[in-house]
């Protein structure tokens, strides 16, 4: 049997209604939301506050037990439950790579369930592989154990994406990442959004990471939806004191005025940097082995520069240098105010810096990161 998508492109998914009940306890409650054609949906709330419950109801993981789930106006009831799967990507924090299978293998498993010759499957695995900027020649053949957590991601956001599909759902897939691993795979995760264009909903606990990421941010508590909406909306119009809380920025700012650098930096592992005359391919080849999304490097003239898997995958050829193809760093001292750091990396659209004491490198400065490091 030839597969068919039950949809190209969406236009909504509402739930309506929804309760889902184990005994006597609500996992979700009278749930309305409304999803919008793409839009980037965050939930948000505490751990047990059922977001993962309500973002299997929509792939129908999970039943609900009243009220009605629908996608482009139709009930998700009225479709096969394997067909609705297959036409949602669906990325968890844990991706669930079958252990003895090699990555293509695991890319490629609905592909081939879904009845696609040999030559195909490969093709599209390497497309897949080459979009999540991950070496084909390097990665088809390895098992799930020879990966690092990045690059697992990676591969589970590859194998979400196999069929295409218009519309995913991912369960806090950066979860488990440290916080380098993390911002790089949230800064590439924005471009893809975008080359996309597709419509997803995606569940986190970090609030930096939802109004990083988010179109709009539905928050959950106690299985309830409590507010939704953009950012800016939800910071200046909060429906609740409990709103206030997790949003509220301008708490958290007050201390920063006194703050330094050195204060928030993440410490600095001396493996990110690499020599500027090392060749591409040799910085590619090294970041492939050692998990790394970004290496960085100091030049004779002081200025730094930083150099993300996908440049280094795009300059793997060319025979070009790490100097000739690094994208310019922002520097700070450690002493410097934290208040001015974060208003400059802002103004330069930059999520990150080098943190130096005197000339020597001593940290990184993440922009998202600092809000967390203040609760
Ligand atoms: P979240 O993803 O926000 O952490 P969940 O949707 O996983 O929350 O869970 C919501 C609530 O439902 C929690 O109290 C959880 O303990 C409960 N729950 C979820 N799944 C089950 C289950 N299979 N059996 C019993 N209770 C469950
Ligand atoms: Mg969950």
């Amino acid at each position: 049997m030839k597969f068919k998508k039950l949809f190209n492109r969406i236009e909504s998914v509402r739930l309506e209604n929804v309760t889902k009940r184990y005994g006597e306890r609500f996992a979700v409650r009278d749930l309305d939301l409304e999803v919008r054609g793409g839009e980037l949906m965050i939930l948000i709330g505490r751990s047990g506050s059922g977001k993962t419950t309500t973002l299997r109801m929509i792939n129908r993981l999970i039943e609900p037990d009243s009220g009605k789930v629908s996608i482009n106006g139709t009930d998700v009831e009225e479709f096969d439950p394997v067909r609705l799967r297959r036409s949602i990507g669906y990325v968890i924090q844990n991706i669930g790579l079958l252990p003895h299978l090699k990555v293509s293998e695991n890319i490629g498993l609905i592909l081939k369930l879904e009845g696609w010759d040999e030559a195909k499957i490969r093709e599209r695995v390497r497309e897949l592989l080459n979009f999540v900027s991950l070496p084909p020649k390097s990665f088809m053949d390895r098992f799930p154990h020879q990966l690092s957590g990045g690059q697992q991601q990676r591969i589970g956001l590859a194998r979400a994406l196999a069929m295409d599909p218009p519309l995913l759902l991912m369960d806090e897939p950066f979860g488990a990442l440290d916080p380098l691993l993390r911002t790089q795979l949230q800064g590439e995760f924005c471009k893809i959004k975008k080359e996309l264009g597709k419509t997803i909903v995606f569940v986190t606990h970090d609030i930096n990471e939802a109004f990083k990421l988010g179109d709009r941010v539905a928050i959950m508590d106690n299985a309830s939806l409590v507010q939704v909406g953009t950012p800016e909306e939800l910071i200046f119009e909060p429906s609740n004191e409990l709103v206030s809380e997790i949003v509220d920025s301008k708490r958290k700012y007050r201390h920063l005025e006194a703050l330094k650098v050195k204060d928030i930096m993440q410490p600095l592992d001396p493996g990110y940097f690499l020599d500027g005359s090392t060749p591409a391919e040799t910085a590619l080849k090294k970041m492939v082995d050692s998990g790394l999304e970004v290496v960085l490097l100091l030049k004779e003239s002081g200025a730094a520069g930083k150099i993300s898997l996908n440049e280094a995958l795009k300059a793997g050829e060319t025979g070009k240098n790490l100097n000739e193809i690094s994208k310019p760093l922002l520097i700070f001292q450690a002493e410097d105010s934290l208040f001015e750091a974060l208003a400059q990396l802002k103004g330069e659209g930059e999520s990150m810096a080098l943190v130096l004491e005197g000339e020597i490198p001593a940290g990184l400065l993440f922009s998202d990161r600092v809000l967390q490091g203040l609760v």
